[in-house]
């Protein structure tokens, strides 16, 4: 007997946090594995299965429905966590892909297993995070990644990926390139050093290390204080809809960025490791006059320039509208292409 259900027409509102409405044409959940056979087998016995586009969602934080999605949505809730290794130095810890993440984040720091703890208040889930190969405050995903398993949505079969296959790079990885759309990621293992054996914290950020100056550093006083922060700069998802950062950090090649400091003193840069330089998506913007910008309900937020926001009822529609007159604004007043972080969603 088929546990798991194929909805027909649900609506898209919860499924992601801009908050924007429209409607699912089919609509399933993923709590076992067995969930997932069904949904393979629904796939490749029912004609809409064969014939409708596919999207899995986590906590929906890194997407933007443009309107209606034409096909198949799966939120993935698989659930649970596990110590599966460990040495001298390090625990190996096991969360299932729908884990909410920051709760997962929590646990760790509060076992006293370092490496997450920048990555706090990220939203979103477990099975997500190395898709864009989330980052925060210094660290990245990818710092403490040891390994994921996913399943092929075409065939069934189980993969183990470990680091090196991954190709993290700054929010991107093989699963946002080729093989997105392609596998279900069920679970994500993390090598994460005991806070014993003095694993090297990042704390070198502005806001962060004003406050732990001269404290003794543990991973849940790190996490506490990154948590702190990040409430004060952004917008909360629960209160106005909105996917956190809009646009990636551009990075640009020496001599771009020679042409854009030379007229623009003030421009904050990066240097990379391969010489280009990464410049703030945030600062463009914020010079083009966006910040609290308004066009009827979609927006950008007035605490950061780089958070484009709901106000109330805009569709997804107005918010891209919105992006792409700041990307206009952007080309147009420095030269620079600005590319959008989470996923856009025409379907
Ligand atoms: C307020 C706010 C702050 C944020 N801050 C940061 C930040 O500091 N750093 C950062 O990197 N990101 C940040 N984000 C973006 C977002 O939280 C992350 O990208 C997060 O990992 C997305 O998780 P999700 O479960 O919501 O993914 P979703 O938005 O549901 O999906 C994102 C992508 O992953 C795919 N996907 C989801 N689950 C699976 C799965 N189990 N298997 C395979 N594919 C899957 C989807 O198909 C989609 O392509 C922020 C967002 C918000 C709203």
């Amino acid at each position: 007997m088929r546990d798991m259900q194929i909805h027909k027409n649900t609506s898209l509102k919860a499924l992601n946090t801009f908050g924007v409405d429209g409607n699912a044409k089919y609509y399933c959940e993923i709590h076992t594995m067995e969930d997932i056979a069904d949904l393979l087998d629904w796939k490749a016995t029912n004609k809409a299965g064969e014939n409708s586009p596919h999207l899995l969602v986590g906590g929906g934080s890194n997407l933007l429905f443009k309107n209606d999605y034409d096909g198949l949505v799966t939120k993935i809730c698989l659930a649970g966590r596990d110590i599966a290794d460990e040495d001298e130095n390090h625990v190996y810890v096991t969360a299932a892909g729908g884990e909410n993440w920051h709760d997962f984040v929590r646990w760790t720091v509060r076992q006293k297993y370092a490496g997450l703890e920048n990555l706090s208040l990220i939203p979103g889930t477990v099975g997500a995070a190395p898709i864009q190969n989330i980052g925060a405050y210094g660290v990245e995903l990818a710092d403490s990644f040891y390994s994921l398993q996913a399943v092929d949505l075409g065939t069934g079969e189980v993969f183990e990926y470990q680091k090196s296959a991954c190709k993290f790079t700054y929010r991107e990885s093989i699963f946002k390139s080729q093989m997105l759309d392609k596998l279900l990621i069920t679970s994500v293992t993390f090598a994460l050093t005991k806070e014993s054996k003095q694993p090297i914290w990042k704390t070198d950020y502005a806001g962060v290390r004003e406050v732990l100056g001269g404290k003794e550093l543990t991973a849940e006083l790190i996490s506490d204080v990154i948590i702190a922060l990040r409430q004060s700069k952004l917008p909360d998802p629960e209160v106005i809809g909105n996917a956190g950062s809009f646009f990636k950090n551009p990075v640009l090649s020496l001599a771009e960025w020679q042409v854009l400091k030379a007229d623009n003193s003030e421009v904050p840069g990066w240097e990379q490791a391969n010489g280009d330089m990464k410049t703030s998506a945030a600062w463009l913007i914020d010079q083009c006059g966006f910040k609290g910008y308004k066009k009827g309900d979609a927006g950008v937020s007035e605490k950061h320039a780089l958070v484009l926001v709901n106000y109330a009822n805009a569709t997804g529609a107005d918010l891209w509208a919105v992006a792409q007159e700041i990307m206009a604004s952007v080309k147009e007043r420095f030269g620079v292409s600005l590319e959008a972080e989470p996923r856009v969603i025409s379907c």
